[in-house]
């Protein structure tokens, strides 16, 4: 049903995107982009390459044809993925070529004072290669130029995520049968880890299991604690799906009845989870989503607990643009994918709540759907 609805949605890679990061090139100032493996590579044309030290990138020039240079070992995977079927030229380079020069040289930049963008992510032993091949040019961050489409999801896109989170969520429904006590963060965790596999993920991007003290710091991983009567557990989990696509979604738990305080800050952290999801509609600011996620909380008095922004983009990355913070005056456009993951971490205990949400047309969408309230393992 989950794949029908990809179907449905259309082409993950539309044969129109190339000529779409053209017209982004010129409107970022740039002459050409230069993308090696990562995921703006992945999202222009689909392709999943390992960054490795020889040498794949995808040159696409303002004006001319795009060109994606392999290493010859590597013309058969290239060929066999998405970027295969696009009208695009997959040129082989062999061992003793020199692939810098090769690309730079294709991009045919004469005249005037040429800029070309990297890749956000590229290594900076192409970054220094590239460079030393292009005296006297500007080089930027081809992130400037995709960025204003990566942060719009498509439909397929948008259901490519809906797909994660319903796959993270079939996870999240089977810790509570893990949470026993006398188990350890540790052990919890590697049953989590194989369970988002199990359930579809291709990996498994982390796997956090903060139980009592843990719970109060935010990106802590598992340790060997052993889980107690009365403890909360933060469970944050997420992974990366077939698709490319990434899930991300946040539970407490409790073990046993947990301390009176704890219960009271849960239910103001449940109301301002609630809030930010709701306050997310396309034109407002993302720092309002922000704001109405800390206000209930600071009401509560429980301001100084919550030290992190309210949430941040998903999509290929399990962390991009939109961030959902303070400072952030960006509009809220349809399309745009991002986490409500408020917390409270006054200790020895914590909590946090992470939905993924899509911002629609006239309100928003929830691709995180297991309960919210403070499930108690007896
Ligand atoms: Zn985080
Ligand atoms: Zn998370
Ligand atoms: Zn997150």
């Amino acid at each position: 049903m989950v794949t029908d609805d990809l179907a449905a949605a259309g082409a993950l890679y539309p044969a129109d995107r190339l000529e779409a990061v053209r017209a982004a090139v010129r409107a970022a100032g740039l002459d050409a982009v230069l993308l090696t493996p990562g995921p703006d590579l992945r999202y222009v044309v689909g392709y999943d390459a390992k960054q490795l030290e020889r040498l794949t990138c995808l040159a696409i020039p303002a004006d001319g044809a795009p060109a994606l240079y392999v290493p010859r070992l590597e013309l058969a995977a290239a060929k066999a993925s998405p970027a295969g079927a696009l009208d695009l030229e997959i040129i082989a380079w062999e061992e003793t070529d020199d692939p810098f020069r090769m690309v730079v040289g294709g991009l045919g930049l004469t005249g005037g004072e040429p800029a070309v963008g990297l890749s956000d992510r590229m290594w900076a032993l192409s970054v220094l290669r590239f460079r030393d091949e292009l005296p006297g040019i500007r080089l930027a961050l081809a992130g400037s130029a995709l960025r204003p489409l990566r942060i719009r999801k498509s439909a397929a896109e948008v259901a490519a995520l809906r797909e994660a989170g319903a796959a993270i969520d079939r996870v999240h429904a089977r810790v509570p049968g893990w949470l026993r006590r006398g188990q350890t963060e540790r052990a919890v965790g590697a049953l989590i880890a194989e369970a988002i596999l199990a359930e579809g993920h291709a990996t498994v991007d982390f796997v956090i299991v903060g139980s009592g003290p843990n719970a109060a710091s935010p990106h802590h991983e598992v340790s060997d604690r052993v889980l107690q009567d009365g403890d909360a557990v933060v469970v944050d989990i997420g992974g990366t799906m077939p698709s490319g696509y990434c899930s991300d979604s946040t539970r407490t738990y409790a073990i046993g009845a947990p301390p009176d305080e704890f219960t009271a800050y849960y239910s103001v952290l449940f109301d301002a989870q609630e809030a930010a999801c709701a306050a997310v509609r396309p034109g407002v600011t993302a720092e309002s989503v922000d704001a109405a996620a800390r206000e209930p909380i600071t009401m509560a008095g429980y301001g100084e607990a919550f030290i992190h922004r309210t949430g941040h983009g998903i999509g290929l990355e399990v962390h991009e643009d939109p961030y959902i913070v303070k400072g952030n005056r960006e509009p809220l456009e349809p399309g745009m994918a991002f986490s409500v993951e408020p917390g409270i971490y006054p200790g020895p205990h914590g909590a946090r709540i992470e939905d993924i949400v899509v911002c629609t047309a006239d309100g928003f969408e929830r691709l995180n759907n297991t309960p919210r309230d403070l499930v108690v393992v007896r």
